[in-house]
């Protein structure tokens, strides 16, 4: 008799948005085929646990029954392409996400398995050996991860990207982006060898070049990238090893054109709007905070059953975040009343009078669903806040935004190295403890501790926070007051390295 083997599925959303028709499909199938819930990823799309393999078929035709799938959404491929999940509704704001759509359907695989295996059962391809333009036989080394930012807003981390695109808006217009290359989070506890980066600048491009320029670059690393240690293999490694100036020149190389000076820009934020807010079209959305991107029901807490009843009448659709939150988008004046009585009549908008810790942090999913977790890590957060939020609220400062990750391994699904304060899981109940990262992602923390508890990093930041409040200049970020003061004493406090 065979095992009841479980699997975790995770959907390919582009940019995040899913019609309300989706939303229902997706809710009712996590009863049918999974474990009930519905989790958002750090990757703006869903992931469904606990599915069985007998469930497993079922699952995909009833996404595919929407026009939803899972291809490429795990694997040494490029991943579920990222983008500003704001419904402003202007034009640049729609073509950044058609942007990314297409890009995002211009890299998926061509072969036709997936149909054959799970949809139809049949040869769809013909049984002809198929061919893979872009990925080739063998296709990535690893995994390789795509976004699309728009500024002032880093919502999607673009510099922990293996390849981001940085939109530059002129006259309302998306004048061209410029392209970054080489980010990436994922190391391995006390191995030298493999570090976060943050991803280079290399120029900019016009938006007709994104799939050239992006299916270019991700051919770089096939071709390129290490395939003898998975550890290595990586393209940021590809990056660190041979230069920014090998890279950019092979780039251009292949091309048979050079980019142009890269554009300025400025990233001034990360956090998602929360609540009620009016988009440049004049129409409604709703951000709501969802904390960890868990959705499921909880005795006077029935998110789950609010979001479906929300997606049964509401006219424009859904845009999940990169902070795991949902925006309910396309809200006519006539119809805001309509969501807004749904909201209160479950008690959802008291989510959003939250603390800035609370609503800037984020967890992977971690024990007891993912198998390389080293420590708690969603189940481990509502603690950690409740024991921090008090902290900052002592001092007067419970609104300040503050960024803090917490992962259950260095894999670093969280992005937990670009947090202020940063908790990567070691061993059960330790953690790698992590302070200084700039709060628009633009700047990596750095370690403080390389093992702690929970309580050991309360205690650490106890005293912190209080001199972060008399002594802050003035608008100071957490993560800039920890990088200029505590990195800095930490730093003149440690014994010298004693010369070769
Ligand atoms: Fe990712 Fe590690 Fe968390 Fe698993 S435990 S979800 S691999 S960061």
């Amino acid at each position: 008799k065979e095992k009841a083997f479980s699997f975790m599925l995770r959907i390919r959303l582009a940019g995040g948005r899913a019609t309300p028709q989706q939303w229902l499909a997706i809710d009712a199938l996590s009863d049918t085929t999974a474990n009930g819930q519905l989790r958002i990823t750090t990757r703006q799309t869903f992931q469904y646990h606990a599915v069985l393999k007998g469930s497993l078929k079922t699952l995909i035709r009833g996404l595919d029954a929407v026009q939803l799938d899972s291809i490429a959404a795990c694997g040494d491929v490029n991943r579920n392409v990222m983008a500003p999940p704001l419904p402003e509704r202007s034009p640049a704001h729609e073509e950044i996400y058609q942007a990314s759509k297409s890009f995002s359907d211009y890299c998926l695989p061509k072969t036709r398995a997936y149909h054959e295996i799970w949809i139809n059962d049949e040869l769809v391809s013909g049984g002809q050996p198929e061919v893979e333009p872009m990925y080739g036989t063998t296709y990535l080394p690893r995994k390789f991860k795509t976004g699309f930012a728009l500024p002032p807003s880093n919502d999607i981390d673009i510099f922990s990207q293996d390849l981001g695109f940085i939109a530059i808006v002129e006259n309302g217009k998306v004048a061209g982006y410029n392209v970054t290359v080489g980010g990436g989070m994922g190391t391995s506890h006390g191995n030298a060898a493999t570090f976060p980066r943050l991803a280079d600048v290399i120029g900019f491009i016009t938006p007709d070049r994104v799939n050239e320029v992006g299916s270019t670059v991700i051919m770089i690393q096939r071709d390129f990238g290490d395939r003898t240690d998975r550890k290595h293999a990586r393209f940021k490694y590809t990056i660190a090893d041979r230069g920014i100036a090998w890279f950019i020149d092979e780039l251009q190389k292949r091309l048979g054109w050079k980019l142009s000076p890269a554009r300025p820009f400025e990233f001034k934020t990360i956090e998602d709007p929360h609540g009620w807010h009016r988009t440049a079209g004049g129409e409604w959305f709703f951000g709501l905070h969802i904390l960890s991107g868990r959705i499921k029901d909880i005795p006077g807490w029935p998110m789950r059953t609010a979001l479906r009843e929300i997606a049964q009448v509401l006219k424009g659709d859904f845009r999940l975040t990169p902070s795991q939150n949902v925006l309910i988008a396309g809200i006519s004046d006539a119809q805001k009343p309509e969501i807004e009585a749904i909201l209160a009549k479950h008690g959802l908008t008291k989510e959003n009078d939250r603390s800035g810790l609370r609503l800037n942090a984020l967890s992977c999913v971690a024990l007891p669903t993912c198998g390389l977790a080293l420590a708690e890590s969603e189940r481990a957060l509502p603690g950690l806040l409740e024991k921090i939020e008090p902290l900052f609220a002592g001092v007067g400062l419970a609104a300040q935004p503050v960024s803090i990750r917490v992962t259950g391994c260095p894999n670093g699904c969280a992005r937990p190295f670009l947090a202020e304060i940063g908790l990567v899981g070691k061993a059960p109940n330790k953690y790698a403890f992590y302070l200084g990262a700039k709060y628009d992602g633009t700047r990596l923390n750095k370690l403080v501790l390389p093992s702690i508890t929970i309580d050991e990093a309360v205690a650490f930041l106890t005293p912190v926070i209080k001199r972060y409040a008399s002594e802050r200049q003035p608008g100071e970020y957490f993560g800039d007051f920890c990088h200029r003061v505590v990195l800095s004493e930490l730093a003149a406090a440690a014994p010298a390295t004693p010369a070769p």
